[in-house]
């Protein structure tokens, strides 16, 4: 783990650099931006570099001090994550019992860091906050959330604020493909993500190959013989662990519309669905170019209306109805 390792988030990495590089690194962060987009690597990247022996802008790596962070037994490094929904006042005492304990430690420094810190409590923040009131100059704390408006104001004025942005599909696909992902899986997913980390875990999880085969087998379908795809709904989707995942099927829906509009404009090589390029261009002038506007649209508010809890067989079933051709 070294900054090396965290892929488009220049500007997050420059303001921490500069803290090591002049010592005067501020005592409380607050890393934010979309999930997947590197944060908590960067906070462990981060810890790492103020512990090493070298006192660099960056881990060297070798030190006793790099490999104990490496092996993740390093005192000095508390981490805490929500118990439940939610991170609970005792989980913050817990933390301030250990760092006074710790006062004698012989390491420099000491971290903390809070992850998806939107959810404490707010006797949890109040807590926590009276502890950031009380500087200690050997410990650093590290919030991180993808909503640092949901933090207390209060707190967001005693940190440093460091952004973390999303990416772009086109900065994130080739890397992934470097690293051995499968492209076709590759291409949707860095459409639905807004990070690397998010993107690597959504082509990782079981279901998401499976339900864009699902998707993939629907399209077809609802070209065809709408009965066929009700009963595919019916035998694949609603029935099996596929169902917790059925707004994703519509967003691949929304981007399976969005190539045929690619391939209209003459612009085929950005079409996600690459592994069925023949079927795509062979159907997309077979419908006017609004029409697969219309498409889209049809998709999104059917995947609003799953989103909004409503009946998921019948928003999906009126959705693939409303594709017919009259
Ligand atoms: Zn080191």
């Amino acid at each position: 783990m070294s900054f090396q390792t965290i892929y488009g988030q220049e500007r997050a990495i420059r303001l921490l650099q500069n803290g090591l590089r002049s010592g005067n690194y501020s005592h409380a962060y607050i890393f934010q931006g979309p999930p997947g987009t590197g944060k908590r690597r960067a906070a462990m990247a981060f810890a790492k570099a103020l512990l090493c022996e070298q006192q660099l802008e960056d881990s060297c790596g070798t030190c006793i001090e790099c490999r104990r962070v490496d092996n993740y037994n390093h005192t000095a490094i508390q981490t805490i994550t929500p118990d439940g929904t939610t991170i609970k006042i005792e989980q913050i005492r817990e933390l301030q019992k250990q760092f006074a304990y710790r006062n004698t430690s012989t390491s420099a420094v000491q971290l903390y860091i809070i992850e998806e810190a939107e959810r404490m409590s707010i006797s949890a923040a109040n807590s926590l906050l009276k502890f950031l009131e009380e500087p200690n100059s050997r410990v650093v704390a590290i919030l991180i959330t993808h909503n640092g408006q949901a933090l207390l104001p209060t707190i967001r004025s005693r940190a440093q604020s460091v952004p973390f942005v999303p990416l772009a599909p086109r900065q994130m696909a080739p890397l992934l493909i470097q690293e051995g992902f499968p492209s076709a899986l590759v291409q949707a997913a860095v459409q639905l993500t807004a990070g690397i980390e998010a993107a690597k875990e959504l082509i990782q999880v079981n279901w998401f190959a499976e339900i864009r085969n699902v998707m993939i087998q629907l399209a077809k379908e609802s070209t065809g013989d709408i009965h066929s795809a009700l009963l595919t709904v019916q035998q694949k989707l609603t029935k099996s662990e596929l169902a917790d995942h059925l707004d994703t099927l519509l967003d691949l829906f929304v981007l399976w519309f969005k190539d045929m509009v690619l391939v209209q404009s003459d612009r085929k090589e950005r079409i996600v669905f690459i592994d069925q390029q023949e079927y795509v261009m062979k159907i997309a002038f077979s419908r006017e170019l609004s029409e697969w506007v219309s498409c889209m649209q049809k998709a999104m508010e059917a995947r609003n209306r799953i989103r909004a809890h409503v009946n998921a067989q019948l928003a999906l079933d009126s959705f693939l109805v409303s594709m017919e051709r009259r």
